[in-house]
């Protein structure tokens, strides 16, 4: 047996389609739509994806704008720059880059982002509005992974689910996600007695630990669905997931590749979150001139 491929490039190709036709007609009943960034940070890999981001906005028709701060910037300075965007009627999704400076935590500084802007579901309160069948909106990287399974039609609903992974933008927003649709989850982390006792049995195994081949062929069962949503880089820059695929693909039934999984599929996520939440549906205002935003970068095709 040899795993089938699940594609997330063919995935978010459907959603930025769908994404354009939205913008074409949220401009035709009031004006622009925009996502705002706050960064305070220079790692490479993030202001590359910041620079991602900025070219989707362009190719889709939203204004991007970024925010940069301090590296050293202080929660309270990043709560502002949050809440500042989160009050601006000009913004319509507000996103913090990570990662944050030293000494800053995540949930010190997210609750400042307004849930009905929150694209990327960093504050803890959109985690509970979604979670109970409100309006917010999950991290987009967890939610990508449900996408994933959903368009290739892999059942959910009574399935054995173990992530690999607990952290508040991955794993745990996916217990719950996995949760509101009927799967029985098991969420494992480094603290895990005999990972592969915890994974083994799983129909679905999701790997979310940023660890590269932390998941090899015996921690696999036959005929699982495996979602990889590692992202390393090494020394050189190469790219990889969690998962040994070598040793996997020849136990799986299907294994989503790094890159062109997961990942391919988050930016149009945050995207689409921008334009159909709530603050989208408002008419826009004129932009607050409090921002800069980055030179133009070239489109690689
Ligand atoms: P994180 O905050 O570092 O959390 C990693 C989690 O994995 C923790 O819960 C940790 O357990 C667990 N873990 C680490 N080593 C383990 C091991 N040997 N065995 C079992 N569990 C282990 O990372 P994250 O932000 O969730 O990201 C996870 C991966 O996804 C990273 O590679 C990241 O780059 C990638 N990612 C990709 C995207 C995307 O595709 N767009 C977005 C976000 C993240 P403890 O809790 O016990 O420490």
């Amino acid at each position: 047996m040899s795993a089938g491929i699940l594609d997330g490039r063919a995935v978010a190709a459907g959603i930025t389609e769908r994404s354009i036709e939205r913008v074409g007609e949220l401009a035709r009943t009031g004006g622009q739509r925009r996502l705002h960034i706050v960064t305070a940070t220079t790692d490479p890999s993030s202001e590359s994806y910041v620079r991602a981001l900025t070219r989707y906005g362009t190719r889709i028709g939203v204004r991007v704008t970024v925010e940069r701060l301090d590296e050293g910037a202080p929660a309270e300075t990043i709560r502002r720059a949050l809440a500042s965007a989160s009050a601006d009627p000009s913004v319509h999704g507000v996103m913090l880059q990570t990662p944050l400076p030293a000494g800053v935590s995540l949930q010190q500084v997210a609750t400042a982002i307004a849930v009905d802007k929150d694209v990327d579901g960093a504050n803890p309160l959109s985690l509970g509005t979604w979670m109970s069948g409100g309006a917010g909106f999950a991290p987009a990287t967890a939610a990508a992974v449900i996408e994933l399974l959903d368009h290739h039609g892999v059942e959910l609903a009574g399935a054995r689910v173990t992530v690999v992974g607990r952290s508040p933008v991955v794993g745990k927003p996916l217990l719950h996600l996995f949760l509101n649709r009927d799967a029985t989850v098991t969420v494992a982390h480094s603290k895990t007695k005999n990972l592969a006792a915890a994974t083994r049995g799983a129909s679905i195994l999701v790997a979310a630990a940023g660890s590269p081949g932390l998941v090899t062929g015996e921690h696999v069962g036959d005929g699982a669905v495996v979602v990889d949503v590692g992202t390393n880089y090494d020394a050189f820059g190469r790219l990889s997931g969690d998962v040994d695929a070598g040793s996997v693909a020849p136990r799986a039934a299907a294994l989503s590749p790094v890159p062109g999984g997961v990942g391919a599929i988050t930016t149009a996520l945050l995207f689409r979150n921008t334009i159909t939440g709530l603050a989208a549906r408002r008419p826009t205002e004129p932009a607050a001139q409090t921002t800069t935003e980055p030179a133009p970068v070239p489109v690689p095709h």
